[in-house]
C-alpha cells in the first residue's frame, strides 16, 4: 500500500468515522448532560470539581488533557465541559494546524473563558507546538516579524482560554507539552453494563425497538467502546429494517454481526489477523510490533492505537520488552492449539 493510502486506511480505522451518515448520527446521539454520559465515574467526578472550583474563582479552567483509545468519549466530554462552564468551544485537530500562523489566528480569536479542543494533539508539528507553550503558560504569543538579523519578536497578549487536548497516543506527546496540562485524565474501556446503558439511551433517542437480550449482545461485542456500540446498534437497525422486522432481536443481531465478521468477543477481522500473525507466523511471540505490522501490511500506529489496547485489556496479548506475545486465551479463542513449548517460553518472560 502506498503511504497516503496507508494513512487514509489508518485514520479510517482509528476514528471509525468511515461514513459521514454515521458521523451525523454520532453527533446527534452525543450526551447533552452529565447524566447522559455513562461510566468513567472518577473522571466525571474529578472534572466536575475542577469546573466548580474554577467557577467559584471566576477563572477559566486549567488546560485539560484527555487520553485513551478512539471512541471512548473524549470529544463528548469536552462539549460537556463547555456546557457546564457556559463557554464557547472551538474544535480543531493537531494535523489541521499546519503553521504557527494558523494557530495564531485561532488563538487571537478566542475570548475570555473560551475552550479550544485540539483532537489528536500528538500530531501537532514541532513549530506549532512550541508556539503553543507561551500561549498555554502566559496567554501570550511570540510572533517573529521579519527574517535574518533584523527579525524582531512581538509579544501578543491573548484572552484567558483553556485548551482541552485529546490523544490516543499519550506516549507520543513531548514532556514539555504534557507538563503544561494541569489536569490529565485517562479514559478507560467501558464495562458491558455501562455500554448497555449507552445502547438503551441511544435506541430511545432513535426510537428503535430493541429487546433486552439484543442490548446485552451488542454491549458484549462492542470492544468496550461506546462509538462501536452505537455503530453496531445502527447496523442492527438497518439490518432489521431491510429484513422487514419491527424490532431488534437477538437472532437478528447475531446475523447482522456475522455479516460484519464481528465475533462473540467483539473482535473484528483486523484484530484476528493481528493475533493470528503472531501465532502462525511468529510462533506466538515474542515478536516486535514492526515485524507483525509488516507481515500483515498494517500500519503500526493503527495497531498500537486501535488493535492492541483492547487485546491487552482482554488478556489476549502481553507486551514484553522482547516484543508482543499471544496468550493461551488468544489461542483458545481462535481455536488454535497452544503447545507446551509456548507455555514454557511465556513463563520465562
Ligand atoms: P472520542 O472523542 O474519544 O473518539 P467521542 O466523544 O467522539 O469519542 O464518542 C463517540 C460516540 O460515542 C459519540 O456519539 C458519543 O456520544 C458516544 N459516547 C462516548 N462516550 C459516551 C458515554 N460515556 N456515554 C454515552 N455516550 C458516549
Amino acid at each position: 500500500m502506498k503511504d497516503d493510502q496507508k494513512q487514509k486506511a489508518k485514520r479510517e480505522k482509528e476514528t471509525d468515522r468511515t461514513n459521514p451518515e454515521e458521523e451525523i448520527l454520532f453527533t446527534s446521539l452525543r450526551a447533552q448532560a452529565w447524566e447522559e454520559f455513562h461510566g468513567q465515574k472518577q473522571v466525571k467526578e474529578s472534572l466536575k470539581i475542577t469546573i466548580s472550583a474554577a467557577k467559584k474563582r471566576k477563572e477559566s479552567i486549567e488546560h485539560i488533557l484527555l487520553y485513551g483509545p478512539p471512541g471512548l468519549g473524549k470529544t463528548t466530554l469536552s462539549h460537556l465541559i463547555a456546557k457546564e462552564m457556559g463557554s464557547n468551544i472551538r474544535v480543531t485537530s493537531g494535523p489541521a494546524i499546519e503553521r504557527a500562523g494558523d494557530l495564531a489566528s485561532i488563538l487571537t480569536n478566542l475570548e475570555k473563558g473560551d475552550l479550544l479542543f485540539i483532537d489528536e494533539i500528538h500530531r501537532l508539528n514541532k513549530v506549532v507546538e512550541e508556539t503553543l507553550y507561551p500561549a498555554m503558560e502566559d496567554y501570550a504569543l511570540d510572533i517573529v516579524l521579519g527574517k535574518g538579523p533584523s527579525a524582531r519578536t512581538l509579544r501578543l497578549d491573548l484572552a484567558q482560554f483553556t485548551i482541552i487536548g485529546a490523544t490516543t497516543r499519550i506516549g507520543l506527546l513531548s514532556a514539555p507539552l504534557r507538563d503544561r496540562f494541569g489536569v490529565v485524565h485517562r479514559l478507560n474501556f467501558y464495562t458491558p453494563e455501562e455500554l448497555e446503558g449507552i445502547i438503551i439511551s441511544a435506541s430511545r433517542k432513535l426510537s428503535v425497538p430493541i429487546d433486552k437480550e439484543s442490548i446485552e449482545e451488542l454491549a458484549k461485542r462492542a470492544r468496550g467502546t461506546p462509538r462501536i456500540a452505537l455503530k453496531l446498534l445502527k447496523r442492527a437497525r438497518d439490518f432489521v429494517q431491510v429484513k422487514g422486522e419491527g424490532k431488534i432481536t437477538k437472532d437478528l443481531v447475531r446475523e447482522a454481526l456475522k455479516l460484519l465478521e464481528v465475533d462473540n468477543l467483539g473482535l473484528d477481522n483486523s484484530d484476528r489477523r493481528f493475533v493470528k500473525a503472531i501465532i502462525e507466523k511468529h510462533g506466538g511471540g515474542p515478536v516486535g510490533v514492526e515485524t507483525i505490522a509488516a507481515s500483515i501490511s498494517e500500519d503500526i500506529g493503527t495497531i498500537e492505537e486501535v488493535v492492541e489496547p483492547y487485546l491487552l485489556q482482554i488478556g489476549f496479548l502481553k507486551r514484553t520488552n522482547r516484543g508482543r506475545v499471544a496468550t493461551k486465551a488468544a489461542y483458545e479463542h481462535l481455536g488454535l492449539k497452544f503447545i507446551e513449548e509456548n507455555k514454557n517460553q511465556q513463563k520465562l518472560l
